[in-house]
């Protein structure tokens, strides 16, 4: 039989509306951290007059690439409290959002190779434990039983000491999870404006009244910068400098495999993160390459470093192939923690500093950003992360004292 018409295609998620000339709050950058901001600003706090602003396609930087892992297990109290909110979110927004975006709390091993790690997770444990964060510490024969693939035996070059285990951390399917924001955004009147580039800023003295675009001026009551990588780019034009560096940084997937890995297990020492994904991949990363560079690429050699880290872990994964690499744009602070807040231009926020780790804290970040745009007051839990603490010195400097990224 011979169709005589194509389906129906499916419902669009949100709208391709054209942009007004004037918002109350325009939000720079769709991915996840501007989603969620916008969510939260219609949800948390009836701001419904609202455009997202993206260069690209919606979600199509850090939150298209990143490696999924969430996790809530860092250091210091401002940064448990902080993830915690999110690992907290995160279990909430599948039915509040009414999307099943493959939350899988699979856990999260950080193995130890050396003693002086022994001894950093063990206090990053107990730090975790005061602070209300489940966190355990296993023994090699708990992570055989938590993970059989890893290599355990004590004569290898990094053999496994121990590790620490977050139960509750896992994976998530990152472009689910920016659909999931954006229909419901949308749903409430948020402006979702794919193509349209931030080129520039209106201003009355020292205040922000706007934008200029690739699609025109809009004027904004306030403007919130979730740029991430590229978010210099626009402070630069300002004459605004922030104690950002932007980074390529790298992952890759195998080919797809038969279910064999069944959590997250990540190794500073040995350097390389991994999980298998839900459609079967093994999704690897590391650290950045240490160049800076606004470009979404990195160098080979980094890749081979990360494959030869992952098969000191997992020599069972010898024969597995490769099929995909790619790279973001990460920006780093000197203490690798975010900065949220206000900054010396009056009605301009900024959202940024996520580097490695921003996609665990999407929901947290909306959470506590929205309220500060709402309000203009930083939210107590984001008001450690102010510009101030690059004067004050009171840096979060959580990659120094447990050497954990992602
Ligand atoms: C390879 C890789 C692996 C990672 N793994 C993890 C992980 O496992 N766990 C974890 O927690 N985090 C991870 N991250 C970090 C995480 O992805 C980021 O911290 C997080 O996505 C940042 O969120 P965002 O919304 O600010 O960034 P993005 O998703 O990059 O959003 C910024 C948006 O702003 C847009 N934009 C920029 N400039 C302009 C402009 N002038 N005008 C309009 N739009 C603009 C961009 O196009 C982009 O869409 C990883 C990152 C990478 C690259």
């Amino acid at each position: 039989m011979v169709a005589t018409r194509l389906p129906d295609p499916p419902p669009r998620l949100w709208r391709n509306p054209e942009p007004k000339r004037h918002y109350d709050v325009v939000i720079v950058g769709s991915g996840g951290h501007g989603l969620a901001t916008a969510y939260y600003l219609a949800r948390n706090h009836g701001i419904r007059d609202v455009a997202v602003l993206e260069r690209g396609w919606l979600a199509g930087g850090n939150m298209a690439r990143n490696t999924t892992i969430i996790r809530s297990n860092y250091l210091f109290d401002e940064s448990a409290a902080l993830y915690d909110h999110a690992l907290e979110l995160w279990e909430q927004l599948p039915a509040e959002l009414d999307h099943d975006f493959l939350l899988s709390q699979r856990g999260v091993l950080n193995l130890a190779h050396t003693e002086q790690e022994v001894r950093d997770s063990r206090r990053r444990v107990f730090a975790n434990r005061l602070n209300g964060v489940d966190a355990e510490w296993v023994e090699p024969a708990e992570i055989a039983e938590l993970c059989p693939i890893i290599d355990l035996s004590p004569d290898v070059r990094y053999p496994v000491l121990g590790a620490t285990y977050q139960r509750r951390g896992g994976i998530a399917k990152h472009d689910h999870v920016a659909w999931a924001l954006a229909r419901k955004a949308d749903e409430m009147g948020v402006d979702l404006v794919q193509g349209c580039e931030v080129t520039g800023f209106q201003l009355d003295g020292d205040r922000v009244t706007g934008v200029h675009t690739s699609r025109g001026p809009i004027g904004a009551g306030r403007v919130a910068l979730a740029a991430a990588g590229r978010t210099t780019l626009l402070t630069d034009q300002l004459g605004l400098r922030l104690p950002l560096q932007s980074h390529p940084l790298q992952a890759l997937v195998s080919e797809l495999l038969e279910p064999v890995h069944p959590c997250v297990v990540m190794s500073n020492h040995v350097h390389v993160y991994c999980s298998q994904a839900h459609k079967g991949e093994l999704v690897l990363g590391a650290g950045i390459d240490s160049y800076n560079g606004y470009g979404q690429r990195g160098s080979v050699h980094v890749i081979e470093r990360q494959m030869a880290a992952a098969l000191e872990l997992f020599p069972i994964f010898a024969r597995a192939h490769v099929i995909r690499t790619w790279a973001g744009t990460v920006d780093v602070t000197p203490d690798a923690s975010p900065i949220i807040g206000p900054t010396p231009y009056q009605d301009l926020y900024v959202n940024c500093g996520w580097g490695t780790g921003g996609f665990k804290a999407t929901p947290a970040v909306g959470w506590v950003y929205a309220h500060t745009i709402a309000t203009g007051r930083p939210h107590p839990l984001a008001e450690p992360y102010g510009l101030e603490r690059f004067t004050t010195g009171a840096l979060i400097d959580e990659h120094g004292a447990a050497a954990v990224a992602h």
